[in-house]
């Protein structure tokens, strides 16, 4: 039987591209392997949101063409934000690359293999993507070049899948988009994902709900509302503020100010208790002065987030800024600024995480690594405990006895264990 490996970098939309494949390549009979070397097909899931993630993608690929070049048979498949439009002018860049294909499309070579399996069984907590593309154009960002204008999938089909997944043991879904706040209006009836939520919250099975990532400036009422009062949806929301100072806002055409997005965050706690909020962040973007800078560490103390995705700004050619704006952020400056944001938001994290301790949270039971259990809370917390017991998909409950900035440990509770 052939092999295939999968290579993954990059956002959540990747890991979900990356199961869907591994899907797919499995019902046509093909196993998984850990190293290119004894695969037939490699295939690479690509990022070009920074120029450090392309040049990952790019390294892989000499080492490919090295291979192939010892091994002819070997075939070798690119997808994701580095795929552009044109056909030719990837060839000529990436000629070691035998097919290319848009993130989210049917390989079209996957006809021409054999095989008819069942695919395997999903992850207890999985991904769904919703909606494609991107109409927002951050001035920063290459992804609505890269993946396109918005276009959502029908409700009635991601309800289908959702349906199959958890029939088939997954017990938590994650709905994902580059801005999930846009699904639908580019559909017939024009369902909003608060539908979506309300169709998918009554799943047999399905225990819990997450979805991401959410723009400030498109936040609606109505899904803060419905987050609120569905039982499946967890209280988490990733949110990205992307900087602190209106004047770096405005450049990064983010659509909101900081007030605005304080006045949200406020709105958000108070319709969902105990929310767990997450933040991204871009350091050194053009002309970020350091007194932006602290505006950002300002915003990121008073909030206090319980995750910060920190990076440091990388033009990407064709962009905005890239083209208007100089990159006049020296690099040692960036990365100083980026570790002055880290370890803010370390402490502030381990100080979250410390409120847990000896508290009973909510675990569903993820996957058995190294000797212990490793799930997650509600909130989307990684709590390890250990269990003689298969627990793999069920929820436990978890009594905290040691925490750190990025994770939680404890036990079963009596009624558990
Ligand atoms: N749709 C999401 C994010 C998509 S890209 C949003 O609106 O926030 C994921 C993250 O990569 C972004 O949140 C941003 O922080 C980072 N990013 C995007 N372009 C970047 C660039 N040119 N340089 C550095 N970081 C970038
Ligand atoms: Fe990029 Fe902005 Fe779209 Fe997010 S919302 S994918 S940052 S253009």
């Amino acid at each position: 039987m052939p092999n295939y490996h999968i290579f993954t970098i990059g956002c959540q939309m990747n890991q979900a591209e990356a199961e869907r494949l591994e899907g797919l390549f499995e019902q046509k009979g093909y196993l998984p392997v850990d190293v290119p070397e004894e695969a037939d097909l490699v295939l690479l899931v690509s990022c070009a949101v920074r120029q450090s993630a392309e040049e990952r993608i790019t390294n892989r690929l000499a080492i490919l063409k090295k291979l192939k070049a010892g091994r002819p048979s070997l075939r070798v498949a690119l997808t994701g934000c580095m795929v552009s439009e044109d056909p030719l002018e990837m060839k000529r860049t990436f000629p070691m690359v035998d097919y290319f294909f848009p993130a989210g499309a049917l390989p079209s070579f996957i006809d021409d293999l054999p095989g008819d399996i069942l695919p395997n069984k999903p992850e207890v907590a999985t991904h769904v993507p919703i909606i494609q593309g991107c109409d927002n154009f951050c001035s920063y960002c290459i992804v609505p070049y890269r993946r396109g204008r918005e276009r959502s999938r029908p409700l009635q089909e991601i309800v289908a899948e959702v349906k199959t997944l958890v029939s088939r043991g997954s017990r938590e879904v994650t709905l994902l988009g580059q801005n999930v706040n846009a699904y639908g209006h580019d559909l017939p009836d024009q369902p909003d994902l608060a539908d979506l939520l309300v169709a998918l919250d009554g799943v047999e099975g399905l225990y819990r709900l997450r979805f991401l990532t959410n723009h400030p400036k498109d936040m609606s009422r109505r899904l803060i509302d419905t987050m609120g009062r569905l039982a499946s949806v967890c209280p988490t929301l990733n949110l990205p503020a992307q900087a602190g100072d209106n004047e770096v806002l405005s450049r990064m055409r983010r659509g909101y100010t900081i007030a605005e997005y304080r006045a949200l965050v406020d709105d958000i706690r108070q319709s969902v208790p105990g929310i767990a909020l997450t933040t991204d962040i871009i350091v050194g973007f053009p002309g970020e002065t350091a007194p932006q800078f602290e505006n950002t560490l300002k915003l990121i103390a008073d909030l206090r987030f319980n995750a910060v995705h920190g990076a440091v700004y990388s033009p990407r050619p064709g962009t905005e800024a890239a083209e208007k704006f100089e990159d006049d952020v020296l690099k040692i400056e960036k990365e100083r600024r980026l570790a002055r944001l880290e370890e803010l938001q370390t402490g502030i994290a381990a100080e979250i995480n410390a409120f847990t301790l000896g508290s009973n949270v909510e675990v569903l039971v993820e996957e058995y690594v190294k000797g212990k259990w490793r799930g997650r809370d509600r909130h989307g917390k990684l709590v390890f405990f250990k269990s003689t017991r298969d627990l793999k998909g069920q929820l436990v409950t978890i009594s905290i006895t040691a925490t750190g900035p990025w994770s939680l440990r404890g036990e079963l509770t009596d009624a558990d264990s």
